[in-house]
Order: C-alpha cells, then structure tokens, then sequence
C-alpha cells in the first residue's frame, strides 16, 4: 500500500462509537433502512470523511453519486449559510424566490436541449421521474410509458413501476402503475417489437432511461441505441426522457452524459449531486411539453426548496470554477487504467464499464456472476480505509461514484487499497 495520506485508522472497524450508535439504530430504526457500511459518520471534506471513533476514509460512495464536489465543499456551505439566514420556506408557488428563476436559467442554459425550454423542481429523483411522465402524459394526451431492463428510476410507485429490479425494490411491494411496458436496454428492435406485441405507438406517451443505466452496474447506453430511440419518438410523437439524476454534473465527464450523443431528449431529468446532498431534484425541457399540464397539476409544499436551490447555484458555480466536467474525465481514464490492469492480471475481473468517472468493475468466477467476492472487495476496502459501493442486478460488480474532486495522491492512494483488498479477496 502506498504511504497513506488521507487514511487515518485508529480503531478497529467499525469502532466502538460506531458500534454503540449502530446498535441503538437497530432498536429504534426500521430494519428495512439497513446499513451499508457500519461506519457512522462525524465530518466530511471532499473526498474523505472522519467517523465517530476518529478514523479518516477515501470515500468513493459519493452518497450514492450525489457529492460530485465533494463533502461540504466551502462555497455549498457559505451558500447554504447565507440563505438559512434569510429565510427556509414559502412554498415557490404561494410566494416566489429569485434564486428557484435564476437556477432555472442557469440549468435551461446547460442541458442539451435546443430551443425554448422550462424547468421544474422537486424534491427526490423519483419525483422528478414521477413528474417528467405527467408532463409527457399531458402533452400527448396518451397512458403509456416503456422504460428498460436494468433501469432503476426511484422508490415511488410510479418511479418503482418503472424500476427493474425485483430484490431488494419491488417483491412485496406491488400491485404496480399500469401502463408500464419493459423491453431490453441497447435494442431498438425490442422497442419496435413492443409497439407491435404489446402497446401500440399512438398509446406511448415517454420512453425513459438512463443514458448509463446505474443500479443495473454502470452500463452504458449506445450511440445506436438512443439515436434509434430519438427516430422512434419523432416518429410516433413521443417524448423521450433522459434520466440524468446519476449521470449528470460532470460524473461522466460532460456536465451530462446526453452530451455524450448527437441526438437530444425532450426532457432530463436531474437529482443527485444537483445540490450536493440537499433534497432537489428537477426536469428540464421543451417548453410545449413542460407547459402542458394544467394550472396547479405541477407541485408539491417543499419543492424546489431555496436552501436547496442555493447549494444548487454554489455546485454549479464549482463545476464551472474547478472544470469538473475536464476533472471527470481525467479521473476517469486513471481509474480506467488501474482497472484495466486488474482485468489483465486476474480473470474474475470480468469486465469494465462506464463512462468518464462513472466506472464499475464486474467480477465473475467461472464465468458466472461473483456477488461474495464484490461484498468480500467492499468489506475489504472498508477495513482498510475506503468505502466502495457495489451496483449490479447479480449485485457482482464495484462502481465509482467517488467526489470529483478528489487529489492524484488522493485517487492513487485509494486505487492501492482497492487493488489490495481485490487481491486479498481473490
Ligand atoms: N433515477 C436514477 C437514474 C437513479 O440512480 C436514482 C437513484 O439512485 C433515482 C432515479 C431515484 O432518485 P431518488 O433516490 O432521489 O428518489
């Protein structure tokens, strides 16, 4: 391992604070919220953070991609600071803010999306999803949505009708939306065969998905695949919905990853590392289509929250300040390196997927989808001082979602203790 930097253990892990907090969790927190990694949390900065027990991490689990700028980056804080103390709450829609219009601008600005454009704020990723179909419902006037296989687009029963993953999302949990129609991800014949064998075209309001599908390990959509999916929509009038609530804010190297590919959706959706972990998320899009609902149809007490919507600002201020998009891409073709050489030396590293820093290693063993040996890697990793975050239908592969701003030393110190705990996996 190379000497450590940022790594500080000091106790076994978890330690014994994060072991008495975890087990008052157990007894007063609903079982399904279970934990990941048994380290609780004191302070974060950039890509690390410092537990309760005063052990320091590498974090490459970004919260689940929502810190692409880092813990408590100081220009997010200030920010936040500032407006909590003007004010907390109005409800947007009952007495208006100046900076919910000015981040409008801003992201109308900066999505990929030709001509006159509106936006809308939520609270979740799944709200957004929720509400990129009720625009899309409205505008065609019709019921269905096809989504794919692999995709996950939140919890809400909409959001998780549209998800394909039955364990650990959906089993239990249905009856689901109707209207729902999933076909498989890179094939636009599959789509062709659905308008044929199951709903018919005029009935299709959006097709949604994930320009890199994440939960399903990181794999990422084809330029065929989604020019194909643009000429079906502009044949049939639907609208096409890029879900960018993992992918966008410089993850894959672009501010979003649909810039990635010559066609344009008619709406993205965008959560996640938005606000840097404040609860927003929104939709972007062609004005006819996001004007159509009617008055009222469209909202929520808390959406588009101003503390929120000032962290939002602040992150786009960094991305633009700090070229994260450049430093997404930089990072990304490190990692990719480091992997590469993994796959060259050990042949349970099946694969490499992703796009920029939005990278997943998938193990197998014999061919067949490893699951043991990625919690063996995670654990490992923890162990030694870095959170790493599986993502997989077979649950078998190790994504990145670590904070853009990671240092070279930083990132390389992490990738040594990844190698290392793979290695002792294996
Ligand atoms: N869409 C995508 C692509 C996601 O990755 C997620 C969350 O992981 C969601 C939607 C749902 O977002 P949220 O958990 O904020 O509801």
């Amino acid at each position: 391992m190379a000497a450590t930097r940022s790594i500080e253990l000091k106790t076994e892990v978890p330690g014994p604070r994060s072991r008495e907090i975890l087990d008052r969790k157990d007894r007063v927190v609903a079982e399904p919220l279970s934990v990941y990694l048994p380290v609780v949390i004191a302070e974060g900065e950039g890509a690390t953070l410092t537990d309760v027990d005063g052990n320091s991490f590498i974090d490459f689990t970004g919260g689940i991609g929502c810190l692409n700028v880092g813990h408590s980056h100081p220009r997010v804080v200030e920010a936040v600071h500032e407006q909590v103390d003007r004010f907390l709450h109005t409800d947007f829609t009952i007495i208006p803010y100046e900076n919910y219009v000015g981040l409008g601008e801003r992201l109308a600005e900066l999505v990929p999306i030709s001509g006159e454009k509106r936006v809308g704020f939520f609270n979740s990723g799944a709200e957004a999803i929720e509400n990129s179909i009720k625009f899309a419902r409205s505008y065609t006037k019709r019921p269905a949505v096809i989504a794919f296989d692999g995709g996950f687009h939140g919890r809400t029963l909409l959001a998780l009708s549209l998800t394909s993953k039955t364990h650990p999302y959906k089993a239990g949990l249905g009856p689901f939306a109707p209207e729902v129609y999933r076909v498989a991800f890179n094939d636009v014949g599959a789509v062709e065969d659905a308008f044929r064998t199951r709903i018919a075209a005029e009935e299709v309001a959006a097709i949604v998905f994930e320009p890199v599908q994440g939960e399903s390990g990181f794999i990422v959509a084809e330029p065929e695949f989604v020019r194909g999916l643009r000429a079906l929509c502009d044949e049939h009038g639907i609208v096409l919905v890029a879900d960018e609530v993992q992918t966008g804010f410089c993850r894959t190297g672009r501010v979003f990853a649909m810039e990635h590919y010559d066609v344009e959706p008619d709406l993205v959706t965008v959560a996640k590392s938005i606000a840097s972990g404040l609860p927003l998320s929104g939709v972007i899009g062609r004005a006819p289509i996001m004007d159509a609902p009617g008055d009222g149809a469209i909202g929520g007490t808390y959406v588009g929250n101003p503390v929120a919507i000032a962290a939002a600002h602040a992150v786009l201020d960094v991305i633009a300040e700090e070229r994260l998009a450049e430093r997404g891409a930089q990072i990304g073709e490190t990692i990719r390196a480091r992997m590469e050489s993994w796959a060259a030396r050990w042949d349970e590293v099946a694969e490499i997927r992703g796009l920029g820093a939005m990278l997943a290693v998938e193990l197998r063993k014999n061919g067949k989808p490893a699951p043991d040996l990625a919690t063996a890697v995670t654990e490992g990793a923890a162990q030694r001082g870095l959170l790493l975050l599986k993502a997989g239908i077979y649950g078998n592969c190790v994504r990145v979602l670590v904070p853009l701003v990671i240092g070279d030393a930083q990132l390389d110190e992490a990738l040594d203790v990844w190698e290392e705990s793979l290695e002792a996996a294996l």
